[in-house]
């Protein structure tokens, strides 16, 4: 009785410690585990991409060539496990683009990381498209200068078709990163590429794709914009457009043949000009373009070893695989093409036709 009594202020003590002590512990715990819960990856769920399914409306009246189409389709596997880091990109196709609506927002860049591939064969269709000069041609214009130029009106057109359409613009860095990693491509990507770097590029083209809320990749001839060239680009410009979200690489630095050159002369045309590039966007330039598309296996050793991620080539073809990045098709603009032209390039199977 008298030991009860006396225990029990105790207990009702030690009860109070034993409280107060596991509100201390809770305290200082808790933003330690809100800290480790912080740290565990983001389980966002993993990019699975589904299957590519190349739909292609057939604009020609053409049938398409589905079992041909379907004989690539094992290459392009699932991976099992999440790429990491989670992909900051995801693609949300959406096939009703408002032409006439103002870039909602401008894209951001964010870091990314080399992309190791985790060994699937992937293979997409993607249309690259080979841009030059985005303008009216003036009137002494030669038969090849006309050839590679389009009107804006031309070009808006062509834009506009592909919002129309369900065409969704794409970077090489995207392209580069589905075929390593199996990151996300919308349902019907393309990629919008332009040579030499033109003036009217940043007053046509770049206009126009910020209308339509779309991307291109610019590649640059770097010694005309360090002469201040009028037809070219200036550095000013180039640090415009890749703040507008547009992609850019290099296309050496004075437009020649490339093949059988030294390795010194390589590293000094391509190095070099990237060099000048990167210093000016602030980041790493990862793709080239092969000047009037000559290149060698030199050439594809030097851009490996400069950390060139992929190159593209003047060769026509709209399919593109895993394990060969240096040699990536594309499809020829021409001044003179018509809507109805540009829109089978399009739908043009390629590589039926150009084995
Ligand atoms: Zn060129």
């Amino acid at each position: 009785m008298e030991s009860e009594t006396a225990t029990r202020p105790r207990s009702l003590w030690g009860l109070l410690m034993l409280s107060f002590i596991a509100l201390v512990l809770v305290t200082v715990a808790a933003p330690r585990v809100r800290q480790q819960e912080a740290e565990v990856p983001d389980p966002t769920p993993s990019p699975v991409p589904t299957r590519q399914v190349h739909r292609r409306p057939n604009v020609l009246g053409r049938p398409l060539s589905v079992a041909r189409h379907n004989a690539y389709l094992p290459l392009v596997t699932v991976p099992e496990r999440t790429p990491t880091p989670t992909p900051t990109a995801t693609f949300t196709p959406t096939p009703t683009v408002t032409p006439t609506a103002t870039p909602s927002a401008t894209p951001t860049h964010t870091p990314t990381p080399y992309p190791t591939p985790d060994g699937q064969a992937r293979g997409v269709w993607v249309p690259i498209l080979m841009y030059h000069y985005i303008s009216v041609p003036p009137p002494d214009a030669d038969l090849y200068r006309r050839d590679l130029s389009l009107a804006p009106a031309t070009f808006e057109q062509q834009l506009r078709y592909l919002a129309d359409n369900g065409y969704m613009t794409v970077t090489l860095k995207d392209l580069v990163y589905h075929l390593t990693l199996g990151y996300p491509m919308p349902e019907r990507p393309v990629i919008l590429t332009f040579d030499d770097g033109y003036r009217d590029n940043f007053t046509h083209a770049y206009r126009l794709l910020r209308r339509f809320n779309s991307v291109g990749t610019f590649f640059l001839v770097t010694s005309v914009i360090d002469e201040n060239h009028p037809d070219y680009l200036t550095w000013g410009q180039v640090r415009v457009m890749h703040q507008g979200g547009m992609e850019f690489g290099s296309h050496s630095y004075s437009h020649p043949d490339l093949r059988g050159q030294s390795v010194d002369y390589l590293v000094w045309q391509i190095v070099g000009s990237q060099e000048a590039i990167a210093e000016r966007i602030e980041e790493p330039v990862r793709f080239f373009s092969y000047p009037a598309g000559s290149y060698d296996q030199q050439v594809i050793d030097v851009l490996r070893s400069a950390g060139f991620w992929a190159a593209v080539t003047t060769e026509q073809g709209d399919w593109h695989a895993s394990g060969n990045p240096y040699e990536l098709k594309r499809i020829r603009m021409r001044g003179d093409d018509t809507l109805e032209q540009f829109a089978a390039k399009l739908e043009y199977d390629w590589e039926d036709n150009n084995p």
